[in-house]
């Protein structure tokens, strides 16, 4: 197929490379074009602009950061909507607002592209590496069995949770799941540290009881190496929170989840939103740097 990828940040780059060692003529473009040139070096073409990037594809695909970002590339005059050609089918897979999703999706059916889905995922890099991620579809049936080859190559659970908006939607109940587990897990290895226990020796012991999961082990691992680089950075996690809290008519509801992206704000204030989700244990520590 020809793909048209915008957005070759952390996750977008080994997504759109598996799809080019699938034998995929892949287009891509990037803000900053450093980081789309090991993809060039693959085999991608580069487009100058999104248009460029949008323009004679079978599927276009977004992988961006913010809500604005991706109402931004659809909507704007020389955006995706206007330039794509007739036919196409349109994935935003950012982590972004079931509204927009819903909105970009009737904009998209009231002109020439055949449809738009959302379909954002869960795995982190390691599972965009591996094509192990899960994907949380919403939008149009027809449009799905389409590009679920593509899908195949990305991801090992594929999921339609139903119209537009939908996938966004189940999306946001995962980022609660993630906030929590990430705060959980932050917190504990302080227990641990507190308490001079050997954090190896204990991941070993919890890891394989009801607490274990892939975020304690990737957390874990990280805080262990004093390491607050990127998996997932925090200023995405407080956006991601945001929306959830967005979702909801009173924030009361979720006491956990407002605490944590009141946590995610103050790191990101405090460290810088590139930071990864691990720094949240900058909160606990007496010593941290946000306290
Ligand atoms: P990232 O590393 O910040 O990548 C986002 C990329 O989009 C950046 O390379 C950025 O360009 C590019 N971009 C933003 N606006 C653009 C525009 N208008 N035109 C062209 N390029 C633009 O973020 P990420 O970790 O890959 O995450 C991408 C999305 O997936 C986010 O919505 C995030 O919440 C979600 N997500 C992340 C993870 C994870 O573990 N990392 C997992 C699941 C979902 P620059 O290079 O110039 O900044």
């Amino acid at each position: 197929m020809r793909i048209g990828w915008i957005g070759t940040g952390l996750m977008g780059a080994p997504m759109a490379a598996r799809l080019i060692e699938a034998g995929h003529r892949v287009s891509v473009h990037n803000r900053t074009r450093a980081k789309a040139e090991p993809l060039l070096d693959l085999g991608a073409g580069w487009a100058g602009s999104i248009a460029e990037a949008a323009r004679d594809q079978d599927v276009i695909v977004t992988m961006l950061s913010y809500p604005a970002d991706v109402a931004a590339a659809y909507q704007d005059p020389d955006g995706i909507l206007a330039a794509a050609a007739a036919g196409t089918v349109a994935i935003d897979m950012s982590t972004s607002s079931p509204a927009l999703a819903r909105r970009l999706a009737e904009q998209a059916a009231a002109g020439p592209i055949a449809a738009l889905l959302d379909a954002p995922v869960s795995g982190g890099p390691a599972g965009a590496r591996n094509g192990t991620l899960s994907i949380f579809v919403g939008g149009d049936a027809g449009a799905l069995a389409r590009v679920r080859p593509l899908f195949e190559a990305l991801g090992t659970t594929v999921v339609h949770h139903g119209p537009a908006g939908s996938g966004q939607a189940a999306k946001l109940v995962n980022q609660v799941l993630v906030a929590n587990v990430t705060q959980g897990v932050c917190e504990a290895f302080a227990v641990a540290e507190a308490a001079e226990l050997d954090p190896r020796q204990v991941l070993e012991s919890v890891r394989v009881g009801v607490a274990g999961s892939p975020l304690l082990d990737f957390a874990w691992a990280r805080l262990a190496a004093d390491d607050l680089e990127p998996g997932f950075k925090v200023a995405h996690l407080a956006k991601d929170l945001q929306l959830v809290l967005d979702e909801v008519d009173d924030a009361r509801e979720l006491p956990g989840t407002t605490q944590v992206h009141a946590l995610c704000l103050a790191v990101a204030d405090a460290l810088g939103g590139d930071r990864g989700t691990q720094a949240l244990i900058t909160t606990t520590r007496h010593s941290g740097e946000t306290r």
